[in-house]
């Protein structure tokens, strides 16, 4: 649409495109630049628009030097410069719906089309799901199940009604702590036994679940021996050209089930798919972040919402929290539910609060320690500062 106006930024991009790049953006010849991150560092001299896509993604936030958020610089750069800005997304993220006046476009959030199941099942891969898998299979049909970590991660929920132990002074999971035989709030540091029965339903034990792409790859290979299971995710594909090779082997079928993370869902496509599984989502929806919640249902409409546009006939979702992923999936929406999650978030979290991580390193940990208590003690004088932690 835009022709020789409109240049790709990325880190991967020789010197040489770079320096072409930048002379066409100082000339005016360069219009649109469509990039990554750093493509907001660019010459601009009259930026008239920014549009950050996919706003509610965390890498927007980067965790290495340089430290930044090119999500908030983008709002202060639109704000100095009286630029206009857009937010992309079809699950926005909590604190961008709290801050920012926006409009919904028409059918923007998630639609349900497509058929969602939701099974419940003390196992990783349950009987009904070893079921569905093998009769698409016969049916000469792709399957691509979807994990949302690939680290075999360890969580605790009740095996009856799926719930965590909550921190009574956080509102958030609790999960394992180094002994194994207590729950700790990360937060507060709090700390308690592990309960007998479950606080929430009186009748389940809290149990220990894991979950991670390696194991149900080799679960499926016991399970469907003459297939051919391939995984896809980071530690597989560690190159450009090995996921190009993969994604051709899929798509050409010579493979029957892809088991991969969220990578699996961004902007690929897969035409012989009719069944897609969400496995694990309630380690997220269980894990001990304040964002939990919002984290575990954006990340299913992300996965179901793209499942849809490319075709998957079903999307099964095993999940012992049913009530909670069907009742803003299918019977009201992600603006609901960023609605009714606000007033949780009022007394202690962003967007109401905001949040400052410290972490102290040292090759040795008592240094760490001490380096860390001479902080605590400054900054536990300040008033407007609550501390948490350490
Ligand atoms: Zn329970
Ligand atoms: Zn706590």
């Amino acid at each position: 649409v835009f022709g020789e106006s409109i240049a790709i930024w990325h880190s991967k991009i020789t010197k040489k495109k770079k320096e072409a790049i930048i002379q066409g953006l100082l000339s005016g010849k360069i219009q649109l630049i469509a990039g990554a991150r750093s493509a907001l560092f660019l010459p601009f001299s009259h930026l008239g628009l920014i549009i950050v896509d996919e706003e509610h993604d965390d890498s927007y936030k980067s965790d290495q030097k340089p430290r930044l958020n090119v999500k908030d610089l983008s709002i202060y750069m639109a704000k100095q410069h009286k630029i206009q800005l857009i937010l992309g997304s079809a699950t926005p993220s909590i604190s961008s719906f709290h801050k920012i006046p926006y409009i919904r476009v028409a059918k923007s959030f998630f639609q349900t089309s497509k058929t969602i199941t939701f099974y419940d099942s003390q196992t990783v891969l349950s009987i009904d799901i070893r079921n569905k898998i093998k009769r698409t299979l016969e049916e000469k049909k792709q399957v691509i199940i979807f994990l949302p970590t690939r680290a075999n991660f360890k969580y605790q929920v009740c095996s009856s009604c799926g719930k965590s132990v909550e921190c009574p002074y956080c509102s958030v999971s609790m999960s394992l702590h180094k002994n194994a035989l207590a729950l700790k709030c990360h937060y507060c540091g709090y700390a308690q036994q592990i309960p007998q029965l479950c606080p929430s339903c009186k009748t389940g034990i809290i149990q220990n679940f894991r979950i991670g792409t390696a194991q149900v790859e080799e679960e499926l290979k016991i399970l469907f021996p003459s297939k051919n299971i391939v995984r896809f995710d980071r530690d597989s594909i560690t190159t450009n050209t090995k996921l190009k090779e993969v994604l051709n082997d899929f798509n050409n079928e010579k493979i029957d089930i892809l088991v991969g993370t969220q990578m699996l869902s961004k902007g690929h496509d897969y035409h012989n798919v009719t069944l897609a599984v969400v496995l694990g989502i309630d380690s997220v929806l269980n894990m001990n972040s304040y964002k939990s919640r919002e984290k575990a249902l954006s990340l299913l409409i992300q996965i179901a919402g793209r499942s849809g546009r490319k075709g998957f006939g079903e999307v099964i979702v095993q999940t012992k929290n049913k009530e909670f992923f069907e009742h803003y999936l299918v019977h009201s929406d992600y603006e609901d539910f960023l609605k009714d999650e606000l007033p949780f978030r009022e007394d202690l979290y962003p967007p109401f609060y905001k949040m400052a991580k410290i972490v102290f390193a040292h090759t040795n940990g008592i240094k760490a320690q001490e380096e860390m208590n001479k902080y605590v003690n400054i900054l536990k004088d300040l008033e407007k500062i609550e501390m948490v932690g350490f």
